[in-house]
């Protein structure tokens, strides 16, 4: 698949092998797309029952401290699905999101109603970024321009994000297939299903793919989900690539249900998707930092610690960190 055909047309035009989630022009989902139409858009605004968030929420101040020489993994909550992932000799950091806005604009679209946990200016030197798709809320490009120049990173990305990347002058840019991965020092990368879809513009859906990572340092294998509904690829990850030690898992951004379940997990589907992948571990992500849709800042977590005892999880397997906070393993 990465052997791409480029044509030398007065655009340069990627395109990709077809495959079973590749028909040529768009990607798609193998076991089945429910999109939604323009039409169940509008109804949703014009019917959702949005739960006012706080304009802002404070947070504490963690300090974050170097991977100790008998820990084999540091896992850091940012912000929403940013995470500070230390393993011994490569640091790697999930959808980098350090802007006020996750928006095409910078002056309108949802605000962050917090800072991030650790500052861009407080990390400390990135090997790695990985991308799962190019949904405002996870592709960043002013952050990902920052981080370039601060670390030239390697910047993982899924197939057809490479050109925007590299347009905003970013090098080193590697675009994945589901299932391909690439090797930094000990730490295994690998790009992996899931269930979503993608879009930057109104002409672009779908035209570039999404995902998840399982990232294996022999000693500890991390299992990001990325952005996804709840579907058949958890127990294909783990059939293929083992269970991991620790999952982050998205538990916001799911309501209403009628429009939202096929591409964002509520929490206690994000419970089932634990127990399904085998994870030691879960911290959940991806809620408290932006208001995206129609449910309260404390659903999520609220609903989350329901659903545990339902399915005889207990709370200490799936974390609920505040931003900044680690877990270290
Ligand atoms: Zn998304
Ligand atoms: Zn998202």
């Amino acid at each position: 698949m990465l052997n791409f055909l480029v044509l030398f047309l007065p655009l340069v035009v990627f395109s990709y092998t077809k495959s079973d989630h590749y028909d040529g022009d768009k990607f798609f989902l193998p076991w089945g797309d429910n999109h939604k139409s323009i039409w169940s858009l509008m109804k949703w605004k014009l019917t959702g029952d949005k739960v006012p968030w706080p304009s802002h929420v404070p947070i504490k101040n963690y300090p974050l401290s170097p991977l100790a020489a008998t820990e084999t993994l540091k896992a850091t909550w940012i912000n929403h699905a940013t995470f500070l992932l230390q393993f011994p000799g490569v640091t790697v950091l999930t959808d980098p999101v350090f802007s006020d806005r996750v928006s095409p604009v910078s002056f309108a679209g949802p605000k962050r109603v917090h800072g991030p946990g650790v500052s861009l200016e407080s990390l400390p030197p990135i090997d790695v970024v990985i991308i799962s798709h190019n949904h405002y809320d996870h592709l960043d490009l002013e952050a990902l321009k920052l981080l370039d120049g601060r670390f030239h990173p390697l910047f993982l990305v899924p197939l057809g994000d490479e050109a925007l990347l590299k347009k905003s002058g970013i090098q080193t840019v590697k675009a994945l297939d589901w299932w391909e991965e690439v090797r930094v020092k000990d730490v295994r990368l690998i790009f992996a299903p899931a269930q979503h879809w993608s879009a930057r513009k109104l002409w672009d859906k779908n035209k570039s793919l999404w995902g998840s990572y399982m990232l294996d340092s022999g000693a500890r294998k991390v299992y990001f989900a990325g952005d996804t509904g709840h579907g058949p690829h958890f127990k294909d990850i783990k059939t293929r690539l083992g269970a991991p030690d620790l999952a982050l898992l998205p538990i916001g951004a799911y309501k209403p249900r009628w429009f939202m379940k096929y591409y964002h997990m509520d929490p206690e589907e994000a419970v089932m998707a634990h127990l399904e992948l085998g994870t030691q571990r879960s911290i959940a992500m991806h809620f408290g930092t932006f208001q995206l849709t129609d449910e309260g800042i404390d659903e999520p977590a609220r609903d989350l610690k329901l659903a545990l005892p339902k399915h005889n999880v207990p709370e200490q397997s799936f974390l609920i960190l505040q931003p900044g906070e680690s877990l270290s393993i």
